[in-house]
Formats: structure tokens, C-alpha cells, sequence
């Protein structure tokens, strides 16, 4: 924090850790502003699935940042049925995001400017992968999409496939001047050591509910408020505790892996035979981006 009382600018498309070490709790806080935008704008939603996406991406920047290497991956995939929207994906890189939705544009506008969950993706599930880059291993947890928003829905995935308590709080602000979006996810992890085996999971456990009913205080407009920088706002809520600690985290910016080269090398693997099926009139081969809604005509 600046020590002079003038602020610096609230602290946009940045990630902040936390930790209650006494309490074995450990946290992040996300606000997502221009990177938000630049990754809404390539896609053109309407507002309904600019405002579920916006939360996609902060819970995937959220979870995302507890990744520790640069090299690792998380993704946040819904696949549905029945509703308008079949599959989101979004994910997190070294602090690149990228997300997007496929939907039913015709079906999405009879819904008008404000469905729930339910009406927008019927029912369907949340994949939550992490991808760790040193040691080549994948963990994959799936539950159903159920209760009011997707918050809700990553917190059964860590409550089901990881057995770590944990609250996520998330707030969307769509205005005519752009989206703005933030996050706090907060986690028990009883022994106190990240990467441990948790035999025992209490969900009343007494440091668990206490950290849990301090961090579920936080309101909307708190996370979103820009004139309470995140370090403040993490001490508003935690100030009881005898020792916070904040930690600077990764900026996050829009970052994709799409290039002709990639989709060139990738094309190249396959049978020449199968590659002759995917050309164009004009020889070429046409691959689609859907993060970026852009078209790739490669050569090969
Ligand atoms: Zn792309």
C-alpha cells in the first residue's frame, strides 16, 4: 500500500494471495477491467453472456493463480444441454486468460437481458482441470451445474473433488462504459501444507467457519468499489486476525496460443489423406479460433 494516502490507481487485471496463517487459510482476490473488455469485445455477446462469462473468467483467474508455475494450465469447462448454451470454456495461463461461449443466438435473445442459470445452459456440468507443467500431471474434477451461479458451482468442485473448504465470491458490472468484474476465493487447507494429502475435512472446523463468515461479509460493491484497493479491502475484512499476509500476484492480461504456425504444425500430423477433406475451393484450410472468433486460412 502507499504509505502518502494517494492512491495509485486501483489495481486492475491483477491478482492479490492472501493468507490467515494461524487459521491455515490461504485466499485470492482478482479485478478484472481492460483485460475484460478486450476479451469480451473479440466475441460481440449479447449482455446475458458477456455478464456469465465475465464471472467464468474471474473464478478462472481466481483458480487459476494457485497454479505456481508458469508452465501449468487451469480450465474452467461447462458443457449443457437444453439450454442456450451448450459449452463455455475459459482459461489461465501465467496470467493469460481467455474464454469463450457457444450458444444459440436466436434462442439467447428470446431470454431477454436478465435469465438465470438454468434458462441460459439447461443442465450440465463444471470440469475444473489443472494442468501442472513440471510434472505432466492432469487433475480433473466434474460436478453438476447446479445452484444459482457458477461461484457456487467451483465451490462444490472443491468441496466434492479436492475435500478443501472453500468460498468464492464473485461480482459482475456491465455499464456503458465497459465491464468490470472481481473476486475473493478463500480455502482451508488444515494442514497447512499446500500439496498434502487431507485425510480428515471438517467442514466445522472452528478457524474454517470463522474465516468463512469474515469473508462471506464481503459485498458486491466492496470487490467492485474503486476506491478500496485490494490489500484494503482484504484487511477490512480479515483485521481481527493477528497476522494477514498480502502477496502480489500475477497481472493478468488476454493472452491465446492461437497462431498459423500452431495450427500449421498441428494440421501436419495428421494423414494428408484427411488433410485433402479439410481443404477449401481454394486449397486452403480454414481453422477456427473460438477464443479469439477468428479464422485461420493455412497452407499446407
Ligand atoms: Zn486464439
Amino acid at each position: 500500500m502507499s504509505g502518502n494516502g494517494q492512491r495509485e490507481g486501483i489495481s486492475f487485471d491483477q491478482v492479490l494471495g492472501f493468507t490467515v496463517a494461524e487459521r491455515n487459510v490461504r485466499g485470492r482476490l482478482v479485478r478484472l477491467g481492460p483485460v475484460l473488455d478486450t476479451i469480451l469485445t473479440a466475441h460481440a455477446y449479447p449482455p446475458a453472456l458477456r455478464h456469465v462469462l465475465a464471472e467464468a473468467l474471474v473464478l478462472t483467474a481466481l483458480m487459476g493463480s494457485l497454479l505456481k508455475s508458469a508452465e501449468s494450465q487451469m480450465t474452467l469447462q461447462i458443457q449443457a444441454q437444453n439450454g442456450v448454451v451448450d459449452l463455455l470454456v475459459c482459461d489461465y495461463r501465467a496470467g493469460e486468460l481467455r474464454g469463450y461461449a457457444r450458444h444459440d443466438a436466436a434462442g439467447l435473445a428470446r431470454l431477454g437481458n436478465n435469465p438465470g442459470l438454468g434458462a441460459l445452459f439447461g443442465e450440465g456440468y463444471v470440469a475444473v482441470t489443472f494442468d501442472v507443467g513440471e510434472t505432466g500431471q492432469r487433475y480433473q474434477g466434474i460436478v453438476p451445474l447446479e445452484g444459482h451461479s457458477l461461484s457456487a458451482a467451483c465451490e462444490s468442485y472443491f468441496h466434492q473433488s479436492e475435500q478443501i473448504p472453500t468460498l468464492i465470491r464473485v461480482a459482475v458490472r456491465s455499464g456503458p462504459e465497459g465491464c468490470v468484474a472481481a473476486g475473493m476465493l478463500a480455502q482451508h487447507l488444515p494442514e497447512g501444507e499446500e500439496g498434502r494429502e487431507r485425510l480428515h475435512v471438517r467442514m466445522d472446523d472452528p478457524d474454517w467457519e470463522h474465516i468463512a463468515a469474515l469473508g462471506g461479509s464481503i459485498r458486491h460493491d466492496e470487490l467492485l468499489d474503486p476506491n478500496l484497493t485490494m490489500e484494503d479491502l482484504t484487511w477490512r475484512l480479515f483485521h481481527e486476525e493477528r497476522e494477514i499476509r498480502v502477496i502480489a500476484g500475477p497481472h493478468l492480461s488476454r493472452g491465446c496460443r492461437c497462431s498459423a504456425d500452431y495450427y500449421r504444425s498441428v494440421l501436419a500430423r495428421f494423414p494428408a489423406e484427411e488433410r485433402e477433406h479439410m481443404r477449401g475451393d481454394d486449397g486452403q484450410i480454414a481453422v477456427d479460433c473460438a477464443f479469439c472468433s477468428r479464422i485461420f486460412q493455412i497452407e499446407l
